[in-house]
């Protein structure tokens, strides 16, 4: 049997064996719905505070603080438009040129809804200068987004100085941390954020799950409308199997973040050492700060797209571009080495 390397946890990661044997007992004889006062819901109850409490321990938050989601998507969108949508003007939106597609999207939407966007540009490493933002944050900025961390090139931000020169302003800061979570150190407060997108199935939890941090005083519009769930603030049955899986997958990554960073790290030298021996033509994309294990490389003489396909006949999984660009994705069967 042909022997499978997959080089795309950017794209999505395996779950953890002990986040799906936590989860078992939620889909099979635990269902009872956790907003319901009788005894039977309260294991789903139990299990729903207590999973938000292992998260907000995890990015240094207070339980409360933690709103569940369906994932990074939903997340973004509800931090650009709820934002947006929580003051009495139509005030700026600032992010970047190379923000995830759900950052982009949900900007454009707003655009068309008349509020003014601002897509800051970045240098040759992908990076968002604090000064190129000051430059151009102005008193009607009400909400700043910028990523923690490139899904594609891997490039970590400094989010703490975009943040303090965003509050300087007086707006309000959110970065997504969907690629960030989980593989480096994610500290709400040393961080100085506002608001923080993230999705589980990035760091080996389910799929269809993430959170939104939203710092206590925080002004947003809730985003999906209906029951009382999420402290009022996001309408829906929690699903409380999928939430589970996520806190035991974040907790065991960031507790073990140190040791598979090395390991990451010792993987991408010998990479890199192996293309130099071999003589090949290459660039090696984004910043020296950078996510471990994420790989992002040009070749002079190849074409991407036929590079994939060729590695793909070897069994290796690797990718050209971000897995949501729909377009691009339709008939490639194994999106890839960087992230999604
Ligand atoms: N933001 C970033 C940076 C991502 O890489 C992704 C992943 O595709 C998302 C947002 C969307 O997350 P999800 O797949 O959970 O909707």
């Amino acid at each position: 049997m042909k022997r499978l390397i997959y080089a795309d946890n950017a794209a999505t990661t395996q779950l953890d064996r002990d986040a799906f044997e936590a989860m078992q007992p939620f889909l099979l004889n635990e269902y009872g719905n956790a907003s319901q006062p009788y005894s039977f819901a309260r294991s789903a109850k139990k299990a729903l505070r207590e999973s938000r409490e292992i998260i907000a321990e995890c990015i240094g938050a207070s339980p409360e603080e933690i709103i569940f989601t369906s994932g990074g998507t939903e997340s973004d969108n509800w931090a650009i438009k709820g934002g947006a949508f929580s003051g009495p003007e139509k005030g700026e939106i600032l992010t970047s040129q190379i923000e995830h597609h759900a950052i982009l999207r949900a900007c454009q939407d707003i655009e068309h809804m008349g509020y003014p966007v601002t897509y800051l540009s970045v240098d040759s490493a992908g990076i968002v200068h604090a000064e190129e933002l000051s430059k151009r944050i102005t008193p009607n900025t009400r909400l700043v987004s910028i990523m923690m961390a490139n899904n594609e090139i891997g490039t970590i931000q400094d989010i703490p100085s975009l943040a303090r020169e965003s509050h300087l302003a007086g707006a309000v800061f959110h970065t997504d941390a969907v690629q960030a979570l989980g593989h480096i150190k994610v500290d709400v407060r040393e961080l100085g954020v506002d608001m923080l997108s993230a999705s589980a199935h990035k760091f080996n939890g389910p799929k269809g799950i993430g959170f939104l941090y939203i710092k206590s005083g925080t002004p947003l519009h809730s985003f999906i409308s209906g029951g009382a769930q999420e402290f009022g603030m996001r309408a829906g049955t929690e699903n409380i199997a999928s939430i589970v899986g996520m806190a035991v997958a974040l907790r065991k990554n960031t507790s073990s973040q140190a040791e598979t960073s090395s390991y990451l790290n010792s993987l991408e030298a010998r990479l890199i050492d192996a293309l130099r021996s071999a003589k090949l033509d290459f660039i090696r994309n984004g910043s020296e700060n950078h996510l471990p294990g994420n790989i992002s490389l040009s070749f002079q003489s190849s074409d991407g797209e036929a590079l994939l396909h060729r590695l793909d006949l070897m069994g290796i999984c690797v990718s050209t571009g971000s897995a949501c660009d729909s377009k691009k994705n339709t008939d490639i069967p194994c999106a890839a080495s960087h992230r999604s």
